[in-house]
């Protein structure tokens, strides 16, 4: 998609930070980062939510949590602890229409967020 943010992260068009790439993901540091480690990963292929890559291609979205689940490690926080989160919907508080999952962690995270 040509007005898509995280389509012109994975083209290259916007920089990022990236952390991890795979044949079907990309990681990278939010530029507004809520925690020590806030990383989003994201499919390359535009899917607007994860109900919508859940719905349309479960192995990608499988991949995504692979991903998630390897920054941890590469972060250091996969054994103190992390939180992954696909906010989905204008209540939730979803901007980008193009699925990415926060990884957080690096101190306490309070249960319920907010
Ligand atoms: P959402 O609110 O949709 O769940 O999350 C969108 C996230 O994207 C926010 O945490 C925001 O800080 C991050 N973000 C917005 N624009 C950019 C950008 O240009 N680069 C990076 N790396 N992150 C961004
Ligand atoms: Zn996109």
């Amino acid at each position: 998609m040509t007005d898509c943010l995280f389509c012109k992260i994975v083209s290259g068009d916007v920089p990022a930070k990236i952390v991890r790439e795979s044949a079907g993901a990309l990681a990278f540091r939010d530029i507004n980062p809520q925690a020590p480690t806030h990383v989003l990963v994201i499919p390359r292929d535009h899917h607007p939510t994860v109900a919508e890559l859940a719905a349309s291609d479960a192995g990608l979205l499988a991949e995504v949590v692979r991903e998630a689940h390897q920054v941890a490690v590469d972060e250091g926080i996969a054994e103190s602890g992390y939180r992954v989160v696909f906010n989905t919907g204008p209540q939730a508080g979803q901007t980008v229409f193009h699925v990415h999952a926060h990884v957080l962690g690096g101190r306490g995270l309070n249960w319920p967020p907010g």
